[in-house]
């Protein structure tokens, strides 16, 4: 390979890396996990209201996700089928997804990297398909990520994107699930007094 091609190899790797999933920075991954549950959560677009539209495309552009409005809908339908079987069946098939992704072309060793040419144009010429592919790229690799990070909320029943071991999707949910937790503390305690009082009767009698 000459130093042009080298260049030119370089070159694509460049535009390529600005394609998909990019910015693996955890606000960017964090914003392209918030539209995936957005899209987990409403069954048809047309339920989303209209500032849920609005933060959607805000995430996006901050997760550096290609969505546009003509890959939506079908970035929304593999997103809520997938992520809702992740979550409830703990499965998913994804034979008819795979067929969707991107898939390597070539792949070419260059002195101190290797470089994956996909089957999509460079994004300078990207076109619909290939906002689309970026797009299923980006649900691929946050579903096969170690952190499994949509969770379903016990309480509401809403899919958010979990940080750590939070359990409930925001501090309404959290109060409503303590709530019974304090009123079984308050039952306890109840007891744990009459035991008390029961045991002092006895100690008195004694
Ligand atoms: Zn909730």
């Amino acid at each position: 390979m000459d130093k042009k091609d080298l260049d030119a190899a370089y070159e694509l790797k460049r535009l390529l890396k600005t394609g998909v999933a990019v910015n693996q920075t955890k606000e960017a991954i964090r914003a392209r996990a918030e539209v995936f549950a957005t899209f987990a959560n409403v069954a048809e677009l047309s339920d989303l209201k209209k500032w849920q539209r609005e933060k959607l495309f805000e995430d996006a552009k901050t997760g550096y996700l290609d969505l546009r409005p003509k890959n939506i809908q079908v970035v929304h339908r593999w997103a809520y089928r997938l992520i809702n079987d992740c979550i409830d069946k703990g499965e998913a098939d994804v034979s008819q997804f795979s067929k969707e992704l991107a898939r390597p072309r070539r792949i070419q060793w260059l002195p101190q990297d290797s470089l994956i040419t996909y089957d999509y144009a460079p994004r300078r010429h990207a076109t619909i398909e290939t906002w689309k592919k970026f797009c299923l790229q980006d649900l691929w690799a946050l579903l096969v990520s170690s952190k499994h990070l949509f969770r379903r909320c016990p309480i509401c029943r809403t899919v958010f994107v979990a940080t750590g071991k939070k359990k409930y999707c925001g501090p309404k949910c959290t109060a409503a699930a303590i709530g019974p937790r304090t009123d079984y503390m308050r039952d306890l305690m109840r007891k744990r007094r009459a035991r008390e009082k029961q045991r002092g009767i006895e100690d008195g009698n004694r």
